[in-house]
């Protein structure tokens, strides 16, 4: 009895609360932009799934920064490597580790609150997008390599996203200003990957 009469006053309060909610003034930016926390829509960077293209590679394993990170292999180089979403390319080069690699941010222009990057590593060198290129689903951005020492000498690419509340460019979107600090933590980002 007596829960449901605290039921019954919580579904009161909430009504007022949606009523007075509802009454707010919402411009037409504030209503397009999703809320804090809203997960976009990501693809997968390389095509071919379940055709040759094998998910994660068992005898490499992922941890610290890289916990969340999936290798995608293949027993040949060249498979196109596409973004996991549209963005901005904030770093592109060679790292000893991760080899031929290209960091790209989505958004810049504070469509999420949360910044998302994601990393794709040990590609070929061959067809890589210029530093600040604008990119979308609809042209590669390199192709699937074994370049760095992380490779391993096995084709595969590494890719992972790490999400942050700022915004970061260059390999500071990776390391962090002081090249050790992981300033943008691990996102697990299987679950929404389409
Ligand atoms: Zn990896």
């Amino acid at each position: 009895m007596k829960k449901a009469s605290v039921s019954s006053l919580f579904v009161v309060v909430l009504t007022m609360l949606l009523a007075i909610s509802v009454a707010q003034p919402v411009s037409a930016q504030s209503a397009s932009i999703p809320s804090m926390g809203s997960i976009p829509y990501f693809r997968y960077p390389v095509t071919g799934i379940g055709e040759g293209v094998s998910y994660e590679i068992g005898s490499l394993k992922h941890t610290g920064p890289d916990l969340y990170a999936i290798d995608f292999s293949y027993k040949y180089e060249g498979i196109d490597v596409y973004p996991t979403l549209p963005g901005r390319v904030v770093w592109v080069g060679y790292e000893k580790d991760y080899g031929w690699t290209v960091v790209i941010r989505h958004w810049d222009d504070n469509k999420w609150d949360k910044k998302y990057y994601s990393i794709y590593a040990h590609l070929t060198g061959s067809n890589l997008p210029k530093l600040w290129d604008i990119v979308d689903g609809t042209r590669p951005i390199g192709k699937m390599g074994k370049s760095g020492n992380g490779g391993n000498g096995v084709v595969h690419l590494h890719f992972a996203v790490r999400s942050s509340d700022k915004v970061y460019d260059g390999l500071t979107a990776l390391y962090g200003k002081s090249g050790s600090v992981i300033v943008t933590p691990a996102f697990n980002v299987r679950k929404y990957l389409h």
